[in-house]
């Protein structure tokens, strides 16, 4: 399969992928799908007439937001996709032998300003990573319990917030906050010492389930439209003092970072893998056969004010010991219900060694082993300037697809 379109070796944006956004250049935000450099206009190729027969109502890409798109089901995602690939595939004509159209359909994805592709309600971080729980369980509890009693059981999470969820490139200040010292007997108010990143994925809710409708195992992937990159920043001198009893609050709600190109489930389909064996035995309404996990090659690089990127991290989706399946089994077992453009994160993706740990805290353990930088510096933590960049992609049998990356810059605490 391929397009008429130039992409790039080692592009993201393939015809296998075309992951949907909304975008902006003149006028108002809009849908498009990424290919190769270029966004295609949908908007703009709907009202031309190339979209017909497949249940899309008229203006529906015209939405600053893709929730109105998404609620229209799995038939009509797979059917949009499928139509796309046609129009974008070689020795198609109808789209690139339209010269008028062409030119108001195809931007160089430099040209525009990419924008939070949907409206997010509800937003729930998970924390199924066994790595990454075995880690901080070691460092904050007992090295040889660091599993709580209920991890191996259920996939642990907590309700997030939605307001702070913003697009990639959104700069943000370091957030204040109240700590307290190890040997202090009163806690102080400041900015943030221990700023840190987290590697997650995040799933999109594409069909809702009413209130009291549990999503069962089986039938949870058809609930899901796509993943985005996420990035769950973290105050952790903030998270240590004020977690207990309830879990985060003020540590997480001050950003989290997504990447503007929604991956369909249908895209990732080539890039199943079997998950971790999940020991002891899981309840029933969370057992599942086959393959629910999927082969996402993730990296994280750090980019001081004026330097260039340094990689400190590769980690894969694949280490996840929860499935998006089960989480969202668990997440409506007891009735409560999705909506059209919920997320839920992955809670931070480490692997098994020291190069695939997904947070600072992990990868400086606490703070005891620094990284060094290729510009003499060394990084415990996230500094002011830094600049902060996720990136994933999918690669099998010579095919390969991606989710191009989040980035965000770290600014100084406000005074
Ligand atoms: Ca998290």
């Amino acid at each position: 399969m391929k397009s008429w379109i130039p992409i790039p070796v080692d592009s993201d944006f393939t015809i296998h992928n075309i992951p949907f956004g909304i975008f902006s250049n003149e006028g108002q935000a809009r849908a498009g799908v990424a290919i190769g450099e270029q966004v295609l206009d949908l908007s703009a190729i709907h009202d031309a007439g190339l979209l017909e027969g497949i249940g899309l109502p008229t203006g529906v890409f015209g939405s600053p937001v893709l929730n109105g798109y998404i609620a229209l089901g799995k038939i009509v995602w797979t059917a949009t996709r499928q139509r796309l690939i046609q129009l974008l595939s070689l020795g198609n004509s109808e789209l690139r032998g339209n010269e008028n159209l062409l030119k108001k359909c195809l931007f160089a994805q430099r040209d525009v300003i990419m924008h939070l592709p949907v409206q997010v309600g509800d937003y729930t971080d998970f924390y199924s990573s066994r790595e990454h729980a075995t880690n901080v369980g070691t460092m904050f509890r007992d090295p040889a319990n660091a599993l709580l009693p209920n991890w191996l059981h259920l996939p642990v999470g907590y309700h997030g917030r939605a307001s702070s969820i913003v697009i990639s490139g959104t700069p943000f200040h370091r957030p204040k906050g109240q700590t307290m010292a190890d040997d202090a007997t009163a806690p102080t108010f400041g900015p943030t010492r221990l700023l840190d990143f987290e590697l997650e994925m995040a799933f999109i809710i594409g069909q809702p389930n009413a209130l009291g409708e549990p999503v069962s195992v089986e039938k949870a992937e058809d609930h899901i439209f796509g993943m985005v990159l996420f990035n769950d920043w973290s105050a952790r001198d903030i998270q240590k003092w004020e977690y207990v009893p309830l879990g985060p609050f003020l540590a997480k709600n001050f950003a989290s970072h997504v990447s503007p190109w929604i991956v369909t489930m249908d895209a990732l389909e080539p890039f199943r893998v079997e998950s971790p064996k999940q020991e002891p035995e899981v309840l029933s309404y969370l057992k599942s056969t086959g393959e629910h996990n999927f082969d996402i090659a993730l990296e994280v690089q750090i980019v001081p004010d004026g330097q260039a990127p340094h990689t400190i991290c590769r980690s894969n989706f694949k280490y996840m010991y929860w499935s998006m399946a089960q989480q969202l089994a668990h997440h409506t077992v007891n009735g409560c219900n999705m909506r059209v453009g919920d997320m839920c994160a992955s809670g931070t993706i480490s692997g098994p060694t020291p190069d695939s740990y997904g947070s600072m805290l992990e990868i400086s353990w606490k703070g005891t082993r620094p990284v060094q930088m290729p510009d003499g510096t060394e990084r415990k933590f996230i500094l002011d300037g830094d600049t902060v960049i996720m990136k994933g992609h999918c690669e099998r049998n010579g095919i390969r697809i991606g989710f191009g990356e989040v980035a965000a810059k770290v600014l100084p605490a406000k005074n």
